[in-house]
């Protein structure tokens, strides 16, 4: 077979020829049928069970002839033919080289197949790399166009950040700008409303306004009447000789006359310039753009305002209402410090108006009230007379205090009032005031109860001023409780303070009124049930005058029908207590318990109602009086007399009381007589003056007969 070209592999067994068939591959297996061991059959049987050689064509080699053998078992074992023995090579190599040439043909058939397959395979894979290129191409350009819009997006954003930015920034500078404005304007206003007038004003905010606007030029003028010639007030940026020349304008010349009279701003800038005629505004001064605006207010116009540059240039219309705006400010502030002074004028004269009413009605009141100590005296036997005098001395009584609050109001709001402390003991204090309230607690039947410290307190006060604080206090308890009420009066020392309280059970105070009560002329429900008669003085006193001794005053109450409570705080002096010194005209009454001896008086008065009716009193009492209307009269009558006793009015024409008193003091045989002083005032100044003209002691009218005898005791008795 070796001619056939083909590769022949021996096998001596079955076993030899299944392991060669494991190892390699054949075209064409030549099997022996009678074989030792594993015959030809079975050979092919276990050839036909394995996958890898089932199909491998088997021809049967077997010496025994077709009727013997069994052909047909082999056919089923897949034998394509036999080979009868002995073998005949042409018949074998015929028979093997078909089965060359068909495995050959099988070969190159798969070889085809394979080949085809790899062509397939790598067009397959062509296709695949083609589709997948093509698939990244689209992902490509899909991620290509995301991107660009991103990007187009994000271009888009930087471009809105950037606009956002500009637009901030420029909102910022407009902000900041409108911040410098209104600082400006509030700077302004704030400048204004501290109260200066007409010039000052004026310059202080030109020149504020001119180095926010860059202006180099300011013109402020007034008019003193509405109409009238403008003066110019204030200035900036102007030579001397111009500022001359530009003084006085009278309505309707230059600029500011023609805006004064037309009432319209004026303004000439660049923007002006171009539309209308070439730029005259006020040549002389070499402006090329000014704005000029009245100062109007309620109608009426007080001045104008300037703002010049001489550089040309066009005034925005911010910078034109900001002008304004400060115009506007200006004629406000102007409107008010006329209002102010006006107010301030008017309130002045009511001061001055309040002093003369209540030194007017207190002259009056002293004979009146004479009068009714003679009627007292004379009507003894009269129940009916007598009653009607209590009651109209009460109400004259009322109306003195009235009065006596009205004068010391006027003269404390004026500045007119001067202390006088001096060191005394609480307890004197107290016991002062109980003594001038005792009358109204008394009549009004309420219970009064006085706790003090048990120690002696020492206070540096004015003792006459004190003492009216707390009978205040106690008087208004008095009024503002119901009879039969309870006031209790408590002092105490708190560390370096004196706390004084009045409480009452009576009406009480609303907690709306408990700051107000201490203002001036206020009342809880003036004119109604609760008022008690009063003009709203008493507190607004007592605040002022704690307030002039360092000390503090409040009110308290639970409420309407609850009580009150009027807490005075004062500071106490440091250091020891220093030595008593009460003023001797407190303790005169209780060193003079002796009877009086009649007296040789003169009295000195120009009111002849006040003259008569005091004579009418001191003779009544047992003196010899004898009378003088004028101070001359008066210094000659006690040089040649030489009475025990003068009592001299004050308030006498030409030569007055003080006067008096020097003369006689001063002349020879002067000094026998006692002096006395009659003036309208209790004021402790009015006292030291009269002391100091040479008096002796000094009496407040309306005298009072009890007054008048306590004195007269007091100096005949030291005489
Ligand atoms: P007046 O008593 O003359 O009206 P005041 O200044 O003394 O003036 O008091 C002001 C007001 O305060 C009074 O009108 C009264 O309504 C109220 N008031 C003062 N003291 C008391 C008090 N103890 N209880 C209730 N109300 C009071």
């Amino acid at each position: 077979m070796e001619d056939l070209g083909a590769n022949v592999v021996a096998a001596s067994s079955g076993d030899e020829a299944l392991r060669l068939l494991l190892e390699r591959d054949f075209a064409l297996i030549l099997l022996d049928v009678q074989m030792p061991g594993m015959d030809g059959y079975e050979t092919a049987t276990l050839i036909r069970m394995r996958e890898r050689t089932r199909h491998i064509p088997i021809i049967f080699i077997t010496a025994f002839n077709r009727s013997e053998v069994n052909v047909s078992r082999g056919y089923e074992l897949g034998a394509v033919d036999y080979l009868f023995k002995p073998i005949v090579p042409e018949v074998l190599r015929t028979k093997v080289g078909v089965f060359l040439e068909l495995h050959r043909k099988k070969e190159e058939v798969r070889r085809q197949a394979e080949l085809l397959r790899q062509a397939e395979t790598r067009e397959h894979e062509r296709q695949l790399a083609e589709a997948r290129a093509h698939y990244e191409r689209s992902l490509l350009q899909q991620e290509m166009e995301r991107e660009r819009k991103v990007s187009e997006a994000l271009e888009q954003r930087a471009q809105e950040l950037a606009r956002l930015v500009q637009e901030k920034e420029q909102a910022q500078s407009a902000l900041h700008e409108s911040n410098a404005r209104l600082r400006l304007l509030a700077d302004t206003a704030s400048r204004l409303l501290k109260g200066t007038d007409g010039r000052p004003l004026l310059d202080s905010v030109h020149q504020h306004i001119s180095e926010h606007l860059g202006l180099e030029v300011c013109l402020g003028y007034l008019s003193r009447e509405g109409n009238g010639p403008l003066e110019l007030t204030a200035h900036s940026g102007i030579s001397p000789t111009m500022r001359e020349r530009l003084e006085r304008l009278e309505p309707g010349q230059g600029v500011a006359g023609k805006v004064a009279t037309e009432q319209r701003r004026w303004v000439l800038d660049a923007g002006a310039a171009a539309n209308g005629p070439a730029p005259d505004a006020a040549p002389e001064l070499g402006l090329a753009a000014l704005a000029c605006y009245p100062l109007i207010s309620q109608g009426r116009v007080l001045g104008t305002l300037a703002f010049g540059t001489r550089t040309m240039r066009t005034f925005t219309e911010d910078e034109l209402s900001l002008m304004q705006g400060v115009c506007d400010q200006v004629a406000v502030a102007m409107e008010r410090e006329r209002l102010i002074g006006a107010l301030r004028e008017a309130d002045r004269r009511k001061d001055e108006f309040l002093a003369m009413l209540a030194h007017e009605l207190r002259n009056p009141l002293a004979p009146v009230r004479s009068a009714l100590e003679v009627f007292r005296m004379r009507m003894k036997q009269d129940d009916v007379l007598q009653r009607t005098i209590a009651s109209a001395d009460r109400q004259v009584a009322h109306m003195t205090r009235l009065v006596d609050d009205l004068l010391d109001v006027s003269r404390i709001t004026r500045g007119k009032v001067e202390l006088k402390p001096v060191s005394v003991t609480l307890t004197d204090l107290v016991e002062g005031a109980v003594q001038a309230c005792e009358p109204i607690i008394s009549q009004r039947h309420h219970e009064l109860s006085v706790s003090l410290p048990s120690e002696t307190v020492m206070l540096n006060v004015d003792p006459t001023r004190m003492t009216q604080v707390v009978a205040n206090l106690l008087h208004n308890a008095a009024k503002y409780t119901p009879s039969g009420g309870r006031i209790h009066l408590n002092a105490e020392r708190q560390g370096n303070e004196l706390v004084l309280s009045v409480r009452d059970n009576g009406i009480g105070l609303r907690p709306d009124m408990l700051h107000r009560v201490f203002d001036l002329f206020v009342q809880v429900d003036p004119g109604s049930d609760r008022a008690q008669g009063g003009l709203g003085l008493g507190l607004t006193l007592v605040r002022r005058l704690v307030e002039m001794h360092g000390g503090h005053v409040s009110a308290r109450s639970e409420g309407l029908s609850k009580g009150s409570e009027f807490t005075v705080r004062l500071p106490l002096p440091a250091g020891p207590a220093p030595a008593l010194a009460i003023p001797h005209m407190v303790k005169a009454a209780a060193a003079t318990a002796h009877k009086l001896q009649p007296l040789h008086i003169l009295l000195v008065e120009d009111n002849p109602d006040i003259r008569e009716t005091l004579r009418d009193l001191l003779e009544l009492h047992g003196h010899r009086v004898e009378e003088a209307s004028d101070g001359r009269s008066a210094v000659a009558l006690v040089l040649s007399q030489r009475p025990q006793v003068a009592l001299v009015d004050i308030g006498l024409p030409e030569l007055d009381g003080y006067k008096v008193a020097e003369l006689v003091r001063a002349s020879a045989g002067g000094s026998d007589t006692r002096l006395v002083a009659l003036t309208g005032y209790g004021h402790p100044e009015d006292r030291k003056r009269a002391l100091e003209a040479g008096f002796d002691a000094h009496l407040v009218k309306p005298v009072s007969s009890d007054d008048l005898s306590q004195v007269l005791k007091k100096l005949c008795t030291a005489a």
